[in-house]
């Protein structure tokens, strides 16, 4: 066990199993069908269900008989009270417009964009691809498709037109929303024109819809291209929700392809919204007064979730933001948790040593005092990032919530749960499972490992929020997730017949089974025996003071297995040199142990990472190991990947000229 992650045991040993959230997950797991169906009472049904579930594995339909529709849980439901006048929405556009939403302005704007879609045939189970900019439309696109039953699929706004058309062909939509445009660091993004790009190579679109957001000038399709405005005027708003069985699909979502090929994964209505009910709840403890911000895109599960039907259940406010988290300065966050009074945010690993990088100076500009409750989601926090998130933003007074889940997951399923009873937090762990959620670590067997064995993280299913399948291919839903470790009878689990999902995943459990996610299964380094996971090794690399981010990765090596290859990015004042790089690598060797010491180090100026901000590994492999890179779609700046392979072939070069000179 690496010392990165033993440094908190001592922590880990003084702590002890919550006792409130132990009796929930006690109730979870002796009668799971009461437990949901308690949560579930909390939402609006046209209909209940017959029963809570129906499982034939791995497909499951949850409460099933049930008739309910998302947009009415979100919208309807509070407009009928006092909270009809709360805001929903406080939106900032990047060049500093701001726009102020109220539970009934929401409302309004989704009856009548609903009719706008019922108007062009859109119908019950019809796909509606929705590809805009992060403004309060987007979210009324997607609630005004889940009013209809139509099936949503939003694909992020920064896709080039290839990932667009193959998203678009996949799930066969009739419509496209777009806008003329967006805005990212200052700069105008060409919405449209890519949709035109896409549109040449797709034929299943009848209708797109355009939102005049930039006043860029656009190419109008005549009967095929409608502006946003005109197709809303005069609208009425008399549009009733939709009742939908609870296994209609709200939406298709792709994956964010750091390990591979996106993944068209399908939600359902009923069993997901019941799932972010209850996760909002118990991991932000949301409140009545809070305001709440979610700085993930729409475009992502995060953005799904928790910032449009997460919050929306609860009548919560929330913040939305346009741009990026640095423009015009590295305080425009800061400045925003200020300026809106922000109580919880919630944010990712990468953004956090974003603004390390920049420096504590920006934030200590502002007051963030009404923050109470912190967040992060996506990757492993290494520990040194946590701290700083801690100490710096939460001023050493908010909790952190690190929540491990997954687009297929539909919602936060390892986590601290501050809603329910806060345990104590150790830096770098996603602690415990939420109640419900039956979370193994688990060897190559399917057998449980003991503490501080690392293995592979599984989740015993069925649970409300997971995927229903993959669209239209439903042999690789059963490939993929439910097939690696199959019906394990060595599982104890209150689902009968138990099955093992496949999280891909690695991680281990320490005494006190909190869950610590050492990185991605398929990443992990194999050495002379011995299985690291990545994120130990990139902890301990970026505890140093030099460096910004790590990542790291296996090369085929005939004596050891593999070896190590560490990709690093400095803090600012900090030089690349060969005396830094072998402090570095006796750094990791310190830390870790000897077994974890990088055989290459490389510095670059960035690492490669998905549109969503993950460290795509398995490029830096291909780069390591000379084989071809894959899908390259979801990749943010090729110039990293370019960067990469310059750096090693040097370091070749180089090697060879050393070891010439030393012939000769
Ligand atoms: P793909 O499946 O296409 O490779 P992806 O897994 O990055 O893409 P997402 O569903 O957005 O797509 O990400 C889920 C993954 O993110 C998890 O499986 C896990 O690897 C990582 N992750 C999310 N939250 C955490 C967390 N709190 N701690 C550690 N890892 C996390
Ligand atoms: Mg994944």
């Amino acid at each position: 066990m690496s010392e990165a992650v033993g440094l908190y045991l001592e922590e880990a040993k003084r702590s002890s199993y919550g006792h409130k959230l132990r009796q929930m997950q006690e109730l979870a797991i002796r009668d799971p069908e009461n437990f949901w169906s308690e949560v579930a009472r909390n939402l609006y049904w046209f209909k209940t269900w017959d029963r809570v579930l129906e499982w034939n594995p791995p497909f499951a339909r949850w409460f099933v008989g049930g008739l309910i529709n998302a947009s009415f849980n979100c919208l309807d439901v509070h407009v009928r009270t006092a909270n009809r006048n709360k805001v929903a929405i406080f939106w900032e556009g990047e060049p500093g417009d701001r726009r102020v939403l109220t539970y009934m302005d929401l409302w309004r704007e989704v009856c009548r964009f609903s009719s706008v879609l019922r108007d062009l045939g859109v119908r019950k189970g019809d796909r509606v691809a929705i590809y805009m900019p992060m403004v309060p439309e987007l979210p009324i696109a997607m609630l005004a498709c889940a009013r209809v039953g139509a099936i949503h699929s939003v694909i992020f706004s920064g896709f080039s037109f290839e990932a667009l058309a193959t998203r678009i062909r996949d799930s066969g939509a009739k419509v496209v929303i777009t806008a003329d445009g967006g805005y990212r660091r200052g700069k105008l993004i060409q919405l449209k024109k890519t949709v035109d790009e896409a549109l040449a190579k797709t034929s299943s679109v009848q209708s797109v819809i355009v939102l005049r957001r930039t006043g860029s000038d656009v190419e109008m399709r005549e009967g095929r291209d409608f502006w946003w405005d005109d197709l809303m005027r005069g609208k009425s708003l008399d549009s009733q929700a939709t009742p939908l069985e609870s296994e209609h699909p709200l939406y298709i979502l792709y994956t964010s392809g750091t390990t591979g090929r996106p993944k068209g994964v399908v939600h359902d209505t009923g069993g997901y919204l019941v799932w972010l009910y209850a996760t909002m709840k118990w991991v932000f403890d949301i409140r009545p007064d809070d305001v709440y911000w979610c700085t993930a895109d729409i475009g992502w599960v995060t953005g799904h979730s928790y910032v449009v039907y997460g919050p929306l259940l609860h009548g919560a406010t929330s913040v939305m933001y346009e741009g990026a988290p640095d423009y015009p300065a590295p305080d425009r966050w800061w400045e925003m948790i200020e300026r809106y009074s922000i109580s919880i945010l919630y944010t990712t690993p990468t953004a956090i040593r974003m603004h390390m990088r920049f420096g504590e100076e920006w934030a200590r500009r502002h007051d963030l005092s009404s923050l109470r409750l912190l967040g992060t989601v996506g990757e492993p926090i290494n520990p040194e990032a946590w701290r700083w998130y801690q100490r710096v933003i939460g001023g050493g007074r908010c909790p952190i919530v690190d929540t491990w889940w997954q687009t297929e997951t539909g919602g936060i399923m390892i986590s601290p749960a501050p809603g329910i009873e806060l345990v104590p937090l150790k830096p770098g762990s996603a602690t415990l499972p939420l109640p419900g959620v039956h979370a193994e670590v688990v060897d190559e067997n399917g057998k449980p490992t003991k503490p501080y064995e690392k293995g592979y993280l599984v989740i015993l299913g069925p649970w409300p929020g997971m995927l229903t399948t993959l669209w239209e291919d439903p042999e690789s839903y059963k490939r993929i997730y439910w097939s690696k470790f199959g019906h394990n009878n060595s599982l104890n689990f209150h689902f009968n017949p138990p099955a093992v999902y496949y999280t891909g995943d690695y991680a281990m459990k320490d005494d006190d089974g909190y869950i610590w996610l050492l990185g991605r299964a398929d990443e992990v380094l194999k050495i002379a025996g011995h299985r690291i996971g990545t994120t130990e090794i990139e902890s301990a690399l970026v505890m140093h003071e030099a460096v910004a981010e790590a990542a790291v990765t296996g090369k085929p090596d005939p004596v050891r297995g593999e070896s190590i290859v560490a990709f690093v990015t400095l803090k600012p004042g900090f030089k690349p040199s060969d005396d830094l790089r072998v402090e570095l690598i006796k750094w990791v060797r310190r830390t870790v142990g000897s077994i974890a010491s990088p055989s290459e180090l490389y510095f670059v100026s960035k690492l490669p990472k998905t549109r969503s901000g993950k460290i795509m590994r398995r490029l830096l492999r291909a780069v390591v190991s000379s084989t071809p890179l894959g899908d390259v779609t979801t990749l943010e700046d090729e110039t990293s990947i370019k960067e990469a392979m310059e750096a090693v072939e040097l370091l070749k070069k180089a090697m060879m000229n050393n070891r010439t000179a030393d012939s000769s």
